[in-house]
């Protein structure tokens, strides 16, 4: 036999070397470890329970043993295997405590404990002490109970708290875990679906009389480092109490009850914090927090309803939809022939989606204004059965709103016969407020000719949304629509924030809304703009603040973190942030500049600002050239600007640009061909590229020849069909 390695991981799970781990019990744990690969979990863990009942004499090895069994009895669990005896693990952690107190492992798995058994806050203290003993050191338990906390939070709706915990679990988790969490982190933190302040990692602000209440402010930052969010809000009462009027520790208040997953109480701070600021901009920032943490009553939301079907026969079904005027298929990925009972010939399910509109396709003529574009009530989608397992096709229906969706059922109904049974009572699958709702309301155009034509029906459709929410009523404003509360003296904070509501369910929608002309038409005064220096942007800065920067007066030292901290944030307010850092080239390597070049251009298209985007890869081809960058790098720039010209219809321009990289770039670049033909065919209906033998593929050039290079994909939506946040 050869010689166990006694230095690489003790497989008890401690993260430590075997060595100085659990060596006399080595070869029993690698037995569990075995089994366990094999999920053979019950057979690892009656090993471990024999390996006690025999008896371990080194207390750190018997903790390695019972920590290695812990571990196996929740994977079998989450294995689907029997379900977890707390009792039994609660003994087993207070073994191990009173032999090892202060093995990480062991308050990781204390921690899952008890976050079982009271929740979250109950279980805040214990997640606390666990987070200050642990410090930087990265820990298989400690990190999974935590990312274990993240997603019960984010899964119960409590955003801020979820992603607090998150990024904390992703950091103590070790290098070879880490990938998958860390997934998860980037793909909350950049996901439009949740609103940006609620994606944000928030510090504490400092009081405006900082000197006065230094210590105070120090212990509250203390404790709210150390994740007992709760204690931090309550030791900033004495402050509050003293400095009423000082907002920003009702604002921070705010931040600690949200961080506890305390929304009712973080809602009450942000209010009285609106009430007590005394720049009105931050007052109103208030409210908007307040409004985003808060629940809309069940009166006044807007529900989304979902009912499933059971389909009687699929194709009879499907030839009957396709009939009726007011329906529109969807073309699906891969459209194959149904046979009689409605199933694909390659025997895999298959899906049918349909959008329900308001109105026959043949209503809406070629020309229509946005005000004539059919809208999109619902989607009813179609899954054929599987004959492997003899289950019958089913129909889900969504809507927006209980209404809505009775009429929708109707008119399916009326036209479907008896194809459609329904298998359960209609379900809510949340409301939100109804101003929110308007900008989730679809639109479907007409056949158009040109990308252009496409751009310019989406922004045509978004403008009438801006136009309809002026008219639309608001809890926040006492019920009156903005149009009406523009006059009215007491709602000027109120209508400051539902002008930031408005730009945040619009981003939420890939729009952009110009909020100072929205302002000006109220009545209100344009944002002010100031140039904060490094310390006020740390000490008083929110996201929220990213719109009262003037970027182009902003130092350069306050102007970098920023850019790194917004870097993460998928949100249009920090554009004007990341185009000054770009012009100034401020990121010292040509990776991280690459990152922000590529993420404000993405950005841009995503938000269908394609001159801006124009324009800013321009900026980015010259700069590239001045700096001698790769041919390469700025030949993939030129075809994502063919694209954004393309999107704008400017010919002239894209004639140019195509006729350059046919020319200039292509014959020196022999390893971008494909895509640089497939990007000009795409765009391009004439030209030498089209009777070019060599092979078209679309482009998919995020990577070409291994050094970086931005995304080439099509921003526009490819056919008539514009949903917002598609
Ligand atoms: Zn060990």
């Amino acid at each position: 036999m050869s010689e166990p390695d006694v230095y690489r991981m003790c497989p008890c799970g401690s993260g430590k070397k075997l060595k100085f781990c659990c060596q006399s019990v080595g070869a029993e744990l690698d037995r569990a470890a075995d089994l366990e690969e094999r999920r053979q979990f019950d057979k690892a863990i009656a090993h471990l329970e024999t390996v006690l009942q025999k008896g371990v004499r080194e207390p750190s090895a018997r903790t390695g043993v019972r920590l290695r069994l812990a571990i196996d009895l929740l994977r079998r669990e989450s294995a689907g295997g029997a379900e977890v005896d707390l009792q039994k693990l609660r003994e087993l952690v207070g073994d191990m405590i009173t032999d090892t107190p202060d093995h990480l492992e062991v308050l990781g798995i204390d921690a899952l404990l008890d976050l079982r058994e009271r929740g979250y806050p109950g279980s805040q203290k214990t997640f606390s002490t666990l987070l200050q003993k642990t410090g930087d050191h990265e820990s298989p338990c400690v990190s999974s109970a935590i990312i274990r906390l993240a997603s019960e939070l984010l899964s119960s709706g409590h955003t801020l708290a979820g992603m607090h915990f998150l990024r904390k679990g992703v950091m103590l988790t070790p290098a070879p875990g880490r990938e998958a969490p860390y997934k998860d982190l980037l793909g909350l933190l950049q996901n439009v679906d949740i609103l940006a302040p609620l994606r944000v990692n928030y510090r504490l602000m400092a009081p405006a009389n900082r000197a006065k209440h230094q210590s105070a402010f120090d212990a509250a930052q203390k404790l709210f480092g150390d994740a007992c969010f709760s204690d931090a809000a309550k030791a900033l009462i004495p402050i509050v109490r003293d400095e009423p009027t000082d907002g920003a520790i009702w604002w921070n208040m705010g931040v600690c009850h949200a961080c506890a997953a305390e929304e009712p109480l973080a809602v009450r701070a942000f209010t009285a914090g609106s009430g007590n600021f005394a720049d009105p901009e931050a007052a109103a920032d208030c409210l908007v927090m307040a409004r985003l943490l808060d629940k809309p009553s069940e009166e006044e939301q807007v529900e989304s309803v979902a009912q499933l079907f059971k389909v009687e026969m699929l194709s009879r079904l499907l030839s009957r939809l396709d009939t009726v005027p007011r329906l529109v298929r969807l073309p699906s990925a891969h459209d194959h022939d149904h046979d009689e009972d409605g199933r694909c010939a390659n025997d895999e399910p298959s899906s049918t989606s349909y959008l329900v509109l308001d109105r026959p396709m043949s209503e809406v003529p070629a020309g229509a204004t946005a005000a004539e574009f059919a809208s999109v009530l619902g989607s009813l989608d179609l899954v054929s059965g599987d004959p492997t397992d003899g289950s019958h096709a089913v129909a889900s229906l969504r809507c927006h709103g209980r209404e809505t969706f009775q009429s929708v059922l109707a008119h399916l109904l009326e036209n479907a016969g008896t194809d459609l049974i329904a298998m359960e009572e209609p379900r809510s699958l949340g409301g939100e407020f109804p101003e929110q709702a308007l900008f989730d309301q679809a639109n479907w155009f007409p056949q158009t000719q040109t990308m252009a034509q496409d751009v310019a029906a989406s922004r045509a459709a978004a403008a009438l949304q801006i136009e309809r929410w002026f008219d639309q009523p608001q809890s926040l404003l006492q019920g009156k629509s903005p149009r009406n509360a523009a006059g009215v003296p007491e709602l000027q904070i109120p209508l400051r924030a539902a002008v930031t509501l408005l730009e945040l369910f619009a981003q939420r929608r890939r729009q952009i809304v110009d909020a100072d002309s929205v302002r000006a038409r109220l009545g209100l005064p344009a944002i002010p703009r100031n140039a904060p220096t490094f310390e006020e942007l740390r000490d008083r800065g929110t996201i929220f603040s990213l719109r009262r920067l003037n970027a182009a007066a902003i130092s350069r030292d306050a102007l970098l973190p920023a850019i790194y901290e917004l870097a993460s944030i998928n949100t249009p307010w920090g554009i004007p942030l990341m185009q000054q850092a770009v012009r100034q080239q401020l990121l010292p390597d040509a990776e991280s500049r690459g990152h922000l070049e590529s993420s404000l251009t993405t950005m841009l298209e995503r938000h269908q600002e394609f001159g801006l985007c124009a324009e800013t890869i321009r900026e980015i081809i010259e700069l590239s050239r001045k700096r001698k960058s790769s041919l390469q790098s700025v030949a993939v720039w030129e075809i994502k600007l063919m694209l954004q010209l393309a999107l704008l219809g400017q010919a002239d321009e894209l004639q140019q640009v195509a006729d350059r990289v046919w020319t200039y770039y292509l014959p020196k670049l022999p390893e971008l061909r494909t895509v640089i033909l497939a990007a000009l065919r795409q765009l391009m209906p004439e030209g030498p590229w089209q009777s070019s033998d060599t092979p078209a593929q679309l482009a998919g050039a995020t990577t070409a020849g291994g050094i970086w290079t931005p995304g080439v994909e099509p921003a526009a939506p490819a056919g008539k069909l514009w949903l917002p946040g598609t």
